[in-house]
Order: structure tokens, then C-alpha cells, then sequence
């Protein structure tokens, strides 16, 4: 749309200086013509320069504020548009807490906006807030249907869910692009999981999402892969069908967004549950060489000294020592982790990498300590011993 006027502008600032060059240079001077009349009007202005065109990355974002706040739930500011992963703040209830989310939204408003909402899939843990999010923020979301499902139920129109299936691309605006990548929930050992909705034998069907944010600097972008949930080996390879659909291996569907993203690939990987990790990352890491590695799903479960509570901090931390092969996987790989600890934890992430910043006042709002966990004890992870984090055959 730019173009067209410019060229024109160009054209008649061209034919103008032509114009001016001949009357400048033939405009009788031979003395065969009579010279036109002297000027009495005043002398045409001269014709302005063309400005330049704007810089249309002029208002692309540097950097991207991201804050965890338990379990899964991630809010990235990134410019002046804000995204928020799960929100699960009721749990372990199972309706909506309209007071915890009016806490939680107006403590990620501290620093920020809330725009866009996801869920990656149906579970206590990370859906039932949802629906209350929707209410409070008026802001899309995009979830599995039963979450869209849910959201009408609780009043929402219709047309503020959208119901993700994957291989969704959705330009967030005009520097924001997130692709929808249908992935798999996690298992326990020695179970393999269909990942369809139940339809044969599956758990809830599960997504990543993929985000490239195009910064100021025209050659680079900002590049995440996040999900909730998630399982290793052939988990992740084998094609997933049900009811006559293929729903494609979550390694394919992860490699089809890549190409449409026209990544090789991605700087930041964000990966659920923190069970059997260390399986997924010996399929991704030599596929897409993530840079930075961020664990999450912590605090679900209730240790001894409590359940979840974003207004206690957490009851339990993750802790290298409770994965030893993911831990080694990553060191042998030079895959720095940044490892959340206390509620409202938060980093930037730009062209220079993944840095810790204060976040201590919108903790203060929730009651929690400027840093480190609390105000809850802390007791062990209550997983810790079942052989589930990374299960012998990881
Ligand atoms: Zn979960």
C-alpha cells in the first residue's frame, strides 16, 4: 500500500526537476523564442525530499518479559502484547476461584498486559481457571475444545474460544506469530499414550506452541517452543490416529511448524510435565538445538507440607539431583537451565539470551518474598523415590 503513493511522489518530484532544469536551460536563452514573462508569482518552492519510508520494525519488541507463576502457568509481555500459558490458579479445586485469578491478573498487570490466552490441555492443573480468565480479561483464547466447551458453559461467547486441533498459525500481530503444534500428554513408565481425547484408549489431546517474535534487528528473531505436557522416544514419533483422522507424530508436527516458520531451530525450550523429560530431550535437543532450557509443571502435586497455592509459594522445588539423566543430558549438551523457584519468578529473554530480573513488586502483591521460595515450608518432592521422574528405562 505504500508503494503506490511513493512511486508517484517520485514520478512528479522527477518531472518537476526535469520541468525546472528546462526552463533553466532553454527557456529562450537562444533568443529565437521570447522568454516568458518575468516572474511576478513567486518562485516555485522546490520540490521537498522524499521521506524516507518508515521503518516497519520500528515498533518491534527487544525482548520478551516472561514470568512463571506455578505449575505451568506462564505470562510473556512481549512488546505491548501479553500472552498467558494455562493460568491455573484455582487448583486443586475444581471451579474457577474468581478471587485467586482477580489477584493473579492484576499482579501480571504490574508489569505488564494480559491479551491472549492458551491452554495446552484439559486437566485440573491447567484448564479449570480458564473459563474465569476469559471472563475477567474479555481476551481470546485458544484451548482444546472441551476448554472452549467449558467456556461457554461458564457464560463466555461462543467466539472468544477458539479450538485448537494444531498446525494452526496465528500472527498475534504484527511481530508475533504462533503456530500451534499438536504434541502428546505425558505417561507413566512403560505406558504409551494415544493422545486423542479419550477416542482409543487416549489421554487428552496436547499442545505446544511455537513463537517467533521478529525483533528490531531485521536478521533476528526470538524463537520459543513451550507445552504443558509431554513424553519421550516413540512417544514422539509414531503417528497418532483416531476416528479416521491422523493427527501426525508430535515430532512431525513439531518439524512441519518449524519449516512453515522457516526455522532450523529454536533458542528456548520450555517443556512439560517434569516427569520423563530427559526422553523428549534426547529426541528434540539433536533435532532443533535448543539454546536455553527452562523446566516447568512444578507444584502440581501436594508434598507434606501442603498443596498448590500461588499465595503460599511453592511447597516443593525442582531440584537437578531428582534428574540426574536430564541433568547430564543438558550439561553434556552445554544447555544452560533456568530453573523457576519462587512464584512470579521472572527473566527477559532477547537477542543476548535468558536473564533473571526483580520481580519482587508484583510478588509483594501476592504476599510472596521479594526472592527465593516462601512463604510456605518447603517439604521433598512427593514424587521423588516413585520412580516416575525418570523411570529406568529413560
Ligand atoms: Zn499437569
Amino acid at each position: 500500500m505504500h508503494s503506490r503513493p511513493k512511486v508517484a511522489f517520485t514520478l512528479t518530484a522527477t518531472a518537476l526537476s526535469a520541468a525546472i532544469a528546462l526552463s533553466a536551460c532553454g527557456g529562450g536563452s537562444d533568443g529565437l523564442t521570447p522568454a516568458p514573462a518575468p516572474a511576478s508569482a513567486p518562485a516555485p518552492a522546490p520540490a521537498p525530499a522524499p521521506a524516507p519510508p518508515p521503518d516497519p520494525l520500528a515498533k518491534a519488541p527487544d525482548a520478551v518479559r516472561m514470568t512463571w507463576f506455578g505449575i505451568t502457568n506462564w505470562h510473556y509481555q512481549i512488546g505491548d502484547l501479553g500472552v498467558m500459558l494455562d493460568g491455573e490458579v484455582s487448583f486443586p479445586g475444581r471451579n474457577p476461584d474468581p478471587t485467586m485469578v482477580g489477584k493473579a491478573y492484576a499482579a501480571l498487570q504490574k508489569h505488564g498486559t494480559v491479551d491472549v490466552l492458551l491452554v495446552g490441555h484439559v486437566h485440573p492443573d491447567h484448564s479449570v481457571s480458564m473459563p474465569e480468565w476469559g471472563k475477567q480479561t474479555g481476551k481470546h483464547i485458544y484451548a482444546p475444545k472441551p476448554v472452549c466447551d467449558a467456556a461457554v458453559a461458564y457464560g463466555l461467547p461462543t467466539d472468544q474460544c477458539t479450538a485448537i486441533n494444531g498446525g494452526e498459525t496465528f500472527q498475534l500481530n504484527d511481530f508475533v506469530t504462533m503456530r500451534v503444534v499438536r504434541w502428546v500428554h505425558s505417561v507413566s513408565c512403560g505406558v504409551f499414550d494415544q493422545g486423542t481425547d479419550n477416542a482409543n484408549g487416549g489421554g487428552p489431546s496436547t499442545y505446544g506452541f511455537l513463537f517467533t517474535v521478529q525483533t528490531k534487528d531485521k536478521s533476528k528473531q526470538l524463537t520459543w517452543f513451550v507445552h504443558d505436557s509431554g513424553a519421550g522416544g516413540a512417544e514422539l514419533v509414531t503417528n497418532r490416529i483416531a476416528g479416521g483422522v491422523d493427527y501426525g507424530a508430535p515430532l512431525s508436527n513439531l518439524a512441519k511448524a518449524m519449516k512453515d516458520a522457516k526455522l532450523d531451530s529454536f533458542e528456548l525450550w520450555v517443556p512439560g510435565p517434569e516427569s520423563r523429560t530427559v526422553g523428549q530431550a534426547r529426541v528434540i535437543v539433536p533435532a532443533f538445538s535448543p539454546k536455553y532450557f527452562i523446566p516447568h509443571h512444578i507444584d502440581e502435586r501436594p508434598s507434606s507440607t501442603g498443596p498448590f497455592n500461588l499465595l503460599t509459594g511453592p511447597q516443593y522445588l525442582y531440584d537437578k539431583a531428582d534428574f540426574p539423566k536430564l541433568t547430564a543430558f543438558l550439561a553434556a549438551n552445554n544447555i544452560p537451565e533456568f530453573i523457576p523457584v519462587g512464584y512470579m519468578d521472572a527473566w527477559t529473554y532477547d537477542t543476548s539470551g535468558v536473564n533473571a530480573i526483580d520481580n519482587a513488586d508484583t510478588k509483594a502483591l501476592l504476599g510472596l518474598p521479594a526472592s527465593g521460595p516462601g512463604p510456605m515450608a518447603l517439604g521433598p518432592n512427593p514424587r521423588v523415590g516413585t520412580g516416575t521422574l525418570e523411570c529406568t528405562e529413560d
